[in-house]
């Protein structure tokens, strides 16, 4: 009797999953807006989730086979927009955001200061922001600035999911060890899930569908 009502509830969850991956459409996502500081983001309401990473590591390959367009990302690597937080609409009141890249060595240190100073108050005051995807090359997982961004969303209490980009360069049980190294090492935190990603090789790309889509309608 309770492993048919566990059978039930599985097949009801396994649905209901199936049903809201559907339920956007990321291929219709398109520009928005830039915005240099939290006063020019769009108004501050419905929701948002947003990618951030280091520089190359693979945001804007993400966010590209996520919307299924070639270019959409594009707009974020023209000069004079690199340092700006760049909003994309799906549908209604549901965006994506794609903030600038980080622990670029040629960065003069006052952009990178002013970095800092947009990035913490975006992620500290804004409402509508559901979730934080940050993507790590898997190569090179963790560095000194993923950390910070770790403690930042614990700070704050923002859900985070880790993608672990670039996953096609090793092997799938290599990629497996360091996903479980990952974990084992951000354990004690909160609100934190982690998954193997490529563009190229398309890995991971329904997981990633589906907390985006669970971050921008679940209310
Ligand atoms: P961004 O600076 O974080 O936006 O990174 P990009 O998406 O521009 O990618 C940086 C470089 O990594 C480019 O040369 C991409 O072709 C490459 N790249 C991105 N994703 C993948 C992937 O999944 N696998 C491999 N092998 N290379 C990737």
């Amino acid at each position: 009797m309770q492993s048919q009502i566990y059978v039930k509830i599985t097949v009801i969850v396994i649905f209901i999953k199936a049903y809201m991956s559907q339920a956007l459409n990321f291929q219709i996502t398109s520009f928005l807006t830039s915005a240099a500081k939290l006063s020019q983001c769009p108004e501050d309401n419905g929701r948002e989730v947003a990618f951030i990473g280091r520089s190359n590591a693979g945001k804007s390959s993400a966010l590209n086979l996520l919307t299924q367009q070639k270019n959409l990302a594009r707009v974020s690597k023209t000069p004079g927009r690199t340092q700006l937080l760049n909003f994309f609409t799906v549908t209604e009141n549901c965006r994506l955001v794609d903030l600038p890249g980080y622990g670029y060595a040629k960065v003069p240190q006052a952009i990178k200061e002013n970095w800092r100073a947009s990035m913490t108050n975006y992620l500290e005051k804004r409402q509508s922001l559901a979730g934080l995807i940050l993507l790590m090359d898997i190569r090179h997982p963790l560095t000194p600035y993923d950390e910070q961004m770790v403690n930042f969303t614990q700070f704050y209490k923002i859900p985070l999911h880790i993608l672990l980009t670039k996953s096609d360069k090793l092997s799938r049980s290599q990629g497996l060890n360091t996903l479980k190294q990952i974990q084992n090492k951000l354990q004690q935190q909160q609100k934190i899930t982690l998954q193997l990603f490529s563009a190229t090789k398309r890995i991971g790309l329904e997981e990633l569908k589906q907390v985006v889509t669970q971050w921008l309608l679940d209310s």
